[in-house]
């Protein structure tokens, strides 16, 4: 069998040594033309199209050991695949062997102590299952089929960031198997160093197997949803957007985009891929109290349709994920916010107007709230000065379209990055952007991670990442 080594050469692995990775692992080793082989090597973004010589489908810590360990005997190039949701397809890689951690998807919640424990392969709804059956949650992203692994390794931001920070922030301790095969503990108490490269370093130092997460009083009905206008409105629109976010409360997040509208059964039929502005909203505290900040948004001009309405607080983590299918193409550009400027608003507008496909969006995230409280050397997730992420997102069907949707999105994104913080999303970050969007991701937490990573992986045997590089 044909792979690649950590430096690139090729290398020829006789098949009685992959008989007897077969024999040591739980898990099965699939290889190209193995039923469950594509599903493991393709992404979430069509735009990556890899093929690793290899795919080990962990059951377990063992399993995960036994693929260092053979990795680190054979020189293999390794790849982690978590979710499978990163944009650049970090998760994969051209003859590398693939640990696919998707079987890896327990959840077990102390209620008492308030501590989720998930394994890796989690996505984000096997989380809020299990947690809002006690009426708890962890800080989470806004689509539920994304992997928790890549989302918290790299920071993570969702409807209750702006209460209790990055979901990084609010990490208790991760079990994580090193460059030479050991499992080790990363928290506050026990090699603390690894795990504050953990909590936004993404996964740079080892594999991570669990994570614990801190949970929190959340629903299970919280006020949530949308209520969309034609963009016609979207001046009026976007000024009460600014207004109610700049007042909003921790327990108010607020979201707005533009957009072609999509043939959703809430929204007029006649207004289906017509442009539209939409304020996507959650309040996670009371639900009466909820309905009263919201008012203002329900009440505003003419809506062309509104789903806010008080629901359980894992149907709105859902709520988005059909908007987001695996398979489709997909560019983004992104950059983090301070403050929004009635300028920036002119242009969202403009770049919205020439959206070239149906399924594309500009949009603004709010996030400020407690991560601008802690301090920023708390995790490497950082950019305390952000209160907002605006994404131009980019999402079409087919090859063809490429270069059209890529301008598009590269334009709008010059005209807008002179209001950033200086400061990007590096989950967000797509194939293209290079060594100067790190440092604007991680800015002066990368010297220290550097040095993490110097101490936990000399030899970069996890580079299939935004990697950090060994001094
Ligand atoms: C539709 C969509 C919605 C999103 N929404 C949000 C959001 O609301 N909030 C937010 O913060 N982000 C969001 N993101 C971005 C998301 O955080 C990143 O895409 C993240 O990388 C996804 O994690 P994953 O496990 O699915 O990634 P994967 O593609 O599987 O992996 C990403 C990286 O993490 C590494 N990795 C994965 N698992 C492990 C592991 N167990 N140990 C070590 N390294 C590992 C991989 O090697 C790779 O380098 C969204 C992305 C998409 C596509």
């Amino acid at each position: 069998m044909k792979l690649k080594s950590l430096v690139g050469r090729d290398i020829d692995l006789k098949q009685d040594r992959v008989d007897d990775l077969k024999m040591r692992l739980r898990g099965p080793v699939l290889i190209p033309g193995d039923v469950g082989y594509d599903e493991s090597r393709t992404v979430w973004n069509a735009m990556i199209d890899k093929t690793p010589a290899m795919v080990a489908r962990c059951l377990g810590v063992a399993d995960v050991i036994t693929c260092v360990q053979f990795a680190r005997e054979h020189e293999l190039l390794l790849c982690i695949k978590g979710g499978g949701h990163n944009i650049a397809g970090l998760a994969t890689a051209d003859g590398a062997m693939m640990l696919d951690m998707s079987f890896m998807r327990g959840v077990w919640v102390d209620k008492k102590k308030r501590v989720a424990h998930a394994q890796a392969g989690c996505l984000l709804g096997d989380v809020d299952c299990e947690t809002q059956i006690h009426g708890l949650a962890a800080v989470l992203g806004f689509i539920s089929l994304t992997g928790i692994a890549g989302l918290t390794l790299g920071g993570g931001f969702g409807y209750l960031t702006r209460r209790w920070g990055w979901t990084a922030d609010t990490v208790m301790g991760m079990d994580v198997v090193t460059a030479d095969a050991r499992v080790v503990r990363a928290s506050s108490d026990e090699n603390s160093d690894l795990f504050w490269g953990l909590r936004g370093g993404g996964g740079n130092f080892g594999v991570v197997t669990g994570i614990d997460y801190q949970l929190y009083e959340v629903g299970p009905e919280v006020v949530g949803g949308l209520v969309a206008w034609p963009a016609s409105e979207a001046p009026g629109v976007l000024d009460l957007y600014r207004n109610l976010a700049e007042e909003a409360p921790p327990e108010l997040t607020l979201v707005t985009f533009m957009r072609p509208a999509p043939p959703a059964p809430w929204l007029a039929k006649d207004m289906h891929g017509k442009p539209i502005i939409a304020i996507l909203a959650c309040y996670s505290g009371n639900a009466e109290e909820g309905e009263k900040v919201v008012a203002p948004i329900k009440s505003f001009g003419k809506p062309i349709g509104d789903i806010l309405a008080r629901r359980p607080y894992a149907q709105l983590q859902r709520l988005l994920d059909g908007t987001q299918p695996k398979g489709r193409r997909y560019y983004w550009k992104s950059e983090y916010l301070a403050q929004i400027e009635p300028t920036l608003c002119e242009r969202f507008i403009e770049h919205a107007s020439t959206i070239p496909s149906p399924h594309s969006a500009v949009i603004f995230f709010q996030i400020g709230g407690a991560l601008n409280h802690l301090n920023e050397e708390h995790s490497p997730a950082g950019n305390r000065d952000a209160r907002y992420v605006l994404n131009i997102a980019g999402s079409w069907e087919r090859a063809e379209s490429d270069k059209t949707n890529i301008e598009w999105a590269r334009k709008a994104w010059t005209d807008v990055k002179p209001f950033s913080t200086g400061g990007t999303y590096i989950n967000f970050q797509t194939a293209d952007e290079g060594s100067d969007r790190m440092e604007a991701a991680l800015g002066k937490g990368l010297q220290r991670l550097a040095e993490i990573k110097t101490t936990w992986d000399p030899e970069n045997v996890f580079r299939t990442n935004r990697n950090i590089k060994p001094l």
